[in-house]
């Protein structure tokens, strides 16, 4: 009998999640369900805020003109090179979705996600020393129509993070006489024409939104605490320190200044969001750390349950096919896993070394970054995995490091910039 695994989410990571079930028939049986009446999360963008046409929370933070902050070829999954945009490197989200669904037809995804279903509960059922998963799933299309209760041997949790807001604390807030949005609203830089524009935050969101907005506002004050944002930065956009309070519409940071503004713009991120697992799951997410996950993705207990995806500040579509393919091999026997004590204490040494060492804060947990390269080779090393299937070129951390390079030279234009790589993936240049 095949291994029976439900999939929660139908975005780049759960995609690529059902690539790779789907290619071990006889050891694994994939269902996806996603709740959007389409595939690619994060990619589907919406003009919509607030609740979609179904009645649920909008899922997507995607702006209307956004490019990638990260060259196409880091949006590649392995094995399936990426062609959209032409020569362009910087590509538009339209073209990820599009890449994404080719994917999908490429593997013959489709056969197995269920769109329009949204996963309701998760909740293990323990039968001597075997779990397995019983899944309660809704149609979103007709939420008047009876949940279908499932049972599977092993769950993937591949829902996303970005779509849950998470807003800053900040004496005064609701004293703002101007408006209030978080980038997850954002959408067209004309509706901003004209104004003043506090952006509170310069991680991917704020820096890329400042870019978008910065032709169409009066001025932008960004309020950070990054050392050294870029070498050029627009005319009209004023580096600030953080906000410190807000009384009316002054805006007043923590070195004491203050101005006045008719927008503030909250790039402040997003939060984990996993409200189906019911409490027997036993998952504690302690702001932005997710618990008890080892290597940021087994849960120690229930090794059955795995969450892909919740990794951040990574080149996604190579290190998810890593991930996937851990956890796999954790269902499959293909790794024998250390004790649960074992497990849980290489967590608490990564999360050690991020404190101690790395000088990272607690919401650090799951932040990857430089190292991501390291991680990836790990976790297939871990998995027996013989054949990397091309996630881990070293090509990827090049382009990864190049990007930041470039960036941090001219935040204004990087996204113009080309650049090439060679056929065999071996060599780049930028044009
Ligand atoms: P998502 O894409 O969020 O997919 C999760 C899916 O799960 C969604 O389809 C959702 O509908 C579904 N779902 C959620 N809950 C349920 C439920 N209960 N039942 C059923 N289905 C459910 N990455 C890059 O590499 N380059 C970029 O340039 C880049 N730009 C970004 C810009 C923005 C504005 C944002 C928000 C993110 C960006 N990212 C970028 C990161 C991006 O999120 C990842 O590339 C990747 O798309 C994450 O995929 P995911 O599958 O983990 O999550």
């Amino acid at each position: 009998m095949p291994i029976r695994v439900a999939v929660i989410g139908g975005g780049a990571a759960g995609l690529c999640a059902a690539r790779y079930l789907r290619a071990k028939p006889d050891v694994f049986q994939a269902v996806v369900y996603e709740q959007a009446d389409q595939i690619g999360g994060t990619w589907v963008y919406t003009e919509n805020v607030g609740k979609d046409k179904y009645g649920l929370p909008v899922h997507s933070s995607m702006y209307q003109r956004l490019r990638t902050n990260l060259p196409k070829e880091l949006m590649m999954y392995p094995g399936l090179p990426i062609t959209e945009g032409g020569r362009t490197s910087f590509i538009k989200h339209t073209e990820v979705l599009q890449y994404m669904n080719r994917y999908a037809w490429t593997y013959d995804l489709h056969k197995c996600i269920q769109l329009l279903t949204r996963v309701q509960s998760v909740k293990p059922i323990v039968n001597c020393n075997k779990t397995s998963w019983e899944v309660t799933v809704k149609s979103v299309k007709d939420p008047d129509a009876t949940p279908q209760v499932n049972e599977f041997d092993a769950v993937m949790v591949c829902n996303g993070q970005y779509a849950v807001p998470s807003y800053p604390d900040i004496p005064g807030l609701e004293t703002f006489s101007g408006k209030v949005i978080h980038s997850h609203e954002y959408r067209h830089p004309e509706d901003f024409k004209g104004q003043t524009v506090v952006l509170f935050g310069a991680g991917p969101s704020g820096r890329d939104i400042c870019i978008d907005l910065h032709t169409f506002v009066n001025k932008i004050y960004l309020s950070h605490h990054i050392p050294s944002l870029s070498a050029v930065l627009p005319d009209n956009l004023q580096e600030v320190p953080d906000i410190q309070s807000i009384d009316k519409g002054r805006v007043v940071f923590t070195d004491g200044q203050s101005v006045e503004a008719d927008v503030l713009m909250l790039c402040t991120g997003y939060l984990y969001d996993l409200p189906f697992l019911t409490p027997e799951c036993e998952v504690v997410v302690d702001r932005k750390r997710i618990s008890p996950l080892y290597k940021h993705i087994l849960h120690t207990k229930h090794t059955s349950l795995s969450f892909i995806g919740v990794v951040w500040t990574i080149s996604p579509f190579q290190l998810l096919a890593c991930q996937v393919r851990f956890a796999m091999a954790a269902l499959d026997g293909t790794m024998i896993l250390p004790s649960r004590a074992d497990m849980d204490a290489d967590t608490q040494r990564d999360y050690e070394y991020r404190r101690d060492e790395l000088k990272y804060p607690h919401h650090y947990a799951h932040k990857m970054d430089h190292l991501q390269w390291e991680y990836n080779k790990e976790l297939l090393r871990l998995a027996n995995v013989v054949d990397d299937d091309g996630a881990t070129l070293p090509l990827f951390k090049e382009l990864y490091a190049l990007t930041r390079r470039l960036r941090a030279k001219d935040l204004v234009n990087y996204k113009k910039r080309i650049v090439e790589t060679s056929d065999d993936l071996t060599s780049w240049q930028v044009l």
